[in-house]
């Protein structure tokens, strides 16, 4: 499945210059996407499998 929003904020990933995408630490199951934003003041993120939340 791809993703297309921020994890954490919900922002549309095709709107953003900037982003990242990564497999959570803690299942590698579920992809982790965050915007610019979100990375910048260190929002935190849940994963949808497994409920690990990160900074
Ligand atoms: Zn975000
Ligand atoms: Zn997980």
């Amino acid at each position: 499945m791809e993703v297309k929003e921020c994890t954490t904020c919900g922002a549309n990933l095709e709107a953003e210059d900037s982003f990242v995408i990564f497999p959570c630490p803690d299942c590698g199951e579920e992809k982790i996407a965050r915007c610019e934003r979100c990375k910048k003041i260190g929002n935190e993120y849940e994963c949808d499998n497994c409920g690990f939340t990160g900074p």
